[in-house]
């Protein structure tokens, strides 16, 4: 029909592949080097691992190892320096291509964890025609061998550096490439609208009819609800992975310390019966129902002429700037809304604000949580702990993180949201009218959005973009 859907294309198969990648041009790996690289964390521990990856590999083991062994199982091995001495014995595993991590050659040496051990081993393994790979370096490669899609190989960075089991979980889905799959579908959606648009570009006689058009233009506004769908779940997943910052405010002697310690489980902070101790700002990592928080306390905001409590309230007030959620102790009975203003003036205007009503159990009154002003407000004892589970709740309420078990949501990184914002934005102004008076410039909107998309998943894509997410890996994944 175009050039890009072309009959000589060949099988439909292939013509399929040409219309959803259009700029395609990796895979093609030429002759590569053999990377080595410790696999495991530095320092003396029971076992280490050196990872090698290349077409050296084989090589290597016979320069490094007692023999060959049979590719997956693993056998025990002296290894020894080019000078023959022994380093160490060990397991080795050997991998042939292709079926490996990278899709190459590769071995594995599980040695003693020793510093000098390990170092010796690498120096060998360097001697024998390796070279030490860069960070990401085996990760890309399985990239670049299609063993892995780009958010698959993100994937397996987020599933390291995990630290709750929600964002495990949502690592673990999209490694096993149920994300890919989402944005394959959504990309494959807009290839036919492009297709079945294309023809009325092409062929004059094929013009869009009013029930054509209104069909093409509600795939389109399918699509979009999916990607909206998509960047909801992205923006909760970014904040689950590089975590919810949270603050409390309120005046000296509301019980913001001891509202943090209850919530830490353990003593953290400094509660003291004197206003004005608490002068710095105070940090905690919490499990937040599986979400990962980190609390801060902050000075007692008071008009003061005590210098470090001056410089305490200073600081309170720029964690809440940056703050994703604004906790406002306050003992009266309704929140003052004054305080109310200053914390609004201050913080940013993503940040969420709940308002805590605490020491009810010396009014003997029981939790509760309400509306005021537009303003959700939980009260509650923090030294009773009675009402902290109604905290938890409107905590993840307010931050929309209350979502079912069965949505896990989408481990993002600003590259993902970024790429949905702009497939979105390419098919915005879409229209029925445009479908059939502009069909030139609705093709066009849905290649952007069809571009963007398959940025994601590294069906298109360059080195720099290659180069900015494997960077980030460590070294020996
Ligand atoms: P901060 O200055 O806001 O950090 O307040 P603290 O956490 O240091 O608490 C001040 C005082 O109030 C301490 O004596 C706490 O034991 C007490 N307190 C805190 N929360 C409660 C509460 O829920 N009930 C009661 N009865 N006392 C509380």
């Amino acid at each position: 029909i175009t050039s890009y859907l072309s009959p000589s294309n060949g099988s439909s198969r292939a013509r399929r592949r040409n219309l959803f990648s259009p700029v395609v041009g990796l895979n093609v790996l030429g002759p590569t080097t053999t990377i080595a690289a410790i696999a495991t964390a530095a320092g003396p521990a029971a076992v280490s691992i050196i990872r090698i990856s290349g077409p050296e590999v084989p090589a290597i083991i016979r320069a490094v190892a007692t023999s060959m062994p049979r590719p997956r199982y693993a056998s025990l091995q002296a290894f020894r320096a080019p000078n023959g001495t022994l380093i160490d014995r060990g397991l080795l595993l050997y991998f042939q291509a292709p079926a490996s991590y990278t899709g190459e050659e590769m071995a594995e040496f599980q040695i003693h964890g020793g510093p000098a051990v390990v170092q010796q081993l690498l120096r060998a393994v360097y001697a024998a025609g390796a070279q030490p790979a860069a960070p990401g370096e085996f990760s890309k490669r399985a990239y670049l061998n299609g063993k892995l899609d780009l958010l698959q190989a993100e994937a397996v960075a987020d599933l390291i550096a995990a630290n709750t089991e929600r964002n495990l979980n949502a690592a673990n889905l999209a490694l096993a490439g149920q994300l890919s799959l989402q944005v394959k579908v959504l990309a494959e959606e807009l290839v036919t609208a492009r297709a079945l648009l294309e023809a009325t570009i092409d062929f004059a006689e094929e013009v869009l009819d009013d029930a054509a058009s209104l069909e093409l233009f509600e795939r389109i506004s399918r699509v979009r609800a999916s990607i909206g769908l998509m960047r909801n779940s992205a923006r909760h997943g970014a904040l689950l992975a590089r975590g919810i910052s949270a603050v409390i405010l309120g005046e000296p002697n509301v019980g913001k310390s001891s509202l943090l310690n209850t919530l830490a489980g353990h003593t953290r902070a400094i509660v003291n019966p004197r206003a004005g101790t608490t002068r710095d700002v105070l940090s905690v990592d919490l499990d937040f129902d599986g979400a990962f928080m980190t609390l801060h306390d902050t000075a007692g905001i008071r008009a003061t002429m005590d210098e470090v409590e001056l410089e305490g309230i200073a600081r309170a007030h720029a964690k809440a700037e940056t703050a994703d959620l604004v906790i406002y102790l306050y003992t009266s009975e309704t929140p003052d809304p004054r305080f109310i203003k200053r914390i609004q003036a201050t913080s940013r205007a993503a940040s969420k604000l709940l308002c805590v009503r605490n020491k009810i159990d010396l009014l003997d009154l029981v939790p509760s949580r309400r509306m005021h002003d537009g303003h959700l407000e939980v009260s509650l004892s923090a030294a009773t702990g009675a009402g902290i589970p109604l905290l938890r709740a409107a905590v993840l309420e307010l931050l929309e993180l209350n979502v079912d078990a069965a949505t896990t949501p989408l481990l993002a990184r600003e590259r993902h949201l970024e790429a949905l914002r702009l497939a979105d934005g390419a098919l915005a102004f879409t229209s029925p009218v445009e479908l059939v008076l502009a069909p030139e410039i609705s093709a066009e909107r849905l290649r952007q959005a069809q571009q963007a998309l398959s940025e994601l998943t590294g069906e298109v894509t360059n080195e720099d973009l290659l180069g900015a997410i494997f960077s980030r890996f460590c070294i020996g994944k």
